[in-house]
């Protein structure tokens, strides 16, 4: 272990003289332990205080997941453990999140801003509507984890050790090297590649202030209706309908793919589907008998978990790099 408090200084700007990162994930991308690795590295390689902690879901894989790091100085305690709503450092994992979340609420002009996407970063500022003022930093980190087969999360933090160049890469590719070697010896040296693909392969962006999309302030979200103005009774106009719930903001960018001639109907898949895209119909055989077949796979519901390509016995379905983000 290594301290370096000297070199260590926090670009802080608020008035509790923390820095603040927010992470915006899907399950399964690994933000929480890229949250505590970046953490890790603060407190035991930096010397500063830190906390990281995430928000999840019903259910881990494939539902939207949000990782918060706070870092201080030596000297200085952290008592808040409430969500980070004013980042300095905004990451986000998969641009899909812009259908369902409000990535740029509580950035400012000030901050940075991390995409992983294999866009332009003009056209991402347009996407994510992101204001004048922030530096943008664009990595194909998706595309750089499927060639060196590991998860996007290293890769991600190879690009965070060059946004916040506070956090020495060397120190952060050491935290690297000690959560892999305990469980997964075989991942740190694809894992470090990621990492100095993730530091080197970046597009930066400073943002122009030009005033085409304005600052977004944080606010919570208040319902319309509470105990002093609920109708008594009443009809339910748009009851909740689940034809309408469109799933493509879960993928974590592959989808299960079908090959028809591999594929021998066992129903595998369809029983392993969580949420029961794959679609058979029933047809005649051959030999003149009534069957069910493999139709099709309903993309709009589908999370991207991938159980079904894992469950099938005959490769008949395979992960595909999903590319309309
Ligand atoms: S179709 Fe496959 S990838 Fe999509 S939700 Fe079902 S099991 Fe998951
Ligand atoms: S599990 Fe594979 S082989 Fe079986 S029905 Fe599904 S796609 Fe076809």
């Amino acid at each position: 272990m290594t301290t370096d408090t000297k070199k260590t200084q926090l670009p802080s700007r608020n008035e509790f003289g923390t820095y603040e990162i927010r992470m915006e994930s899907i399950g399964g991308q690994g933000a929480n332990l890229a949250s505590k690795i970046l953490a890790d590295t603060a407190i035991l390689e930096l010397g500063l205080n830190g906390i990281s902690f995430a928000s999840y879901g019903s259910e881990k894989k494939g539902t939207p997941v949000r990782a918060y790091i706070r870092l201080a100085a030596a000297d200085k305690e952290i008592r808040i453990n409430s969500p980070v709503i004013e980042p300095d450092l905004e990451v986000i994992f998969s641009l899909v999140l812009v259908k369902s979340l409000p990535l740029m609420m509580g950035v400012n002009p000030g901050a940075k801003v991390i995409v992983n996407t294999a866009k332009s970063p003009e056209e991402v500022r347009d996407i994510v509507k992101i204001p004048g003022g922030v530096t943008l930093y664009c990595v194909d980190a998706l595309g750089i984890a499927v060639e060196e087969k590991v998860r996007l999360n290293t890769t991600i933090l190879g690009t965070m050790a060059r946004a916040a160049d506070f956090i020495d890469k060397d120190h952060l590719e050491n935290s690297i090297r000690r959560n892999f070697e305990k469980k997964y010896p075989a991942l740190v040296e694809p894992n470090i590649k990621g990492f100095r693909r993730g530091y080197d392969e970046v597009k930066i962006y400073e943002v122009p202030d030009d005033g085409k999309y304005p600052l977004v302030p944080f606010h919570s979200f208040q319902p319309k209706l509470g105990w002093k103005n609920a109708p008594i009774g009443g009809v339910i106009l748009n009851p909740g309908n689940s034809v309408l719930n469109d799933l493509s903001a879960s993928r974590s960018g592959f989808i299960p793919v079908w090959n028809a001639e591999k594929c021998i109907n066992c129903g595998e898949c369809d029983t392993t589907c969580p949420d029961q895209c794959i679609i058979f119909e029933r047809r005649t055989d051959d030999k003149g008998k009534e069957r069910q077949f493999f139709s099709h796979i309903d993309i709009k519901h589908c999370k991207g978990c991938l159980r079904c390509v894992e469950s099938c016995p005959k490769q008949a379905l395979t992960a595909e790099r999903e590319t309309g983000e």
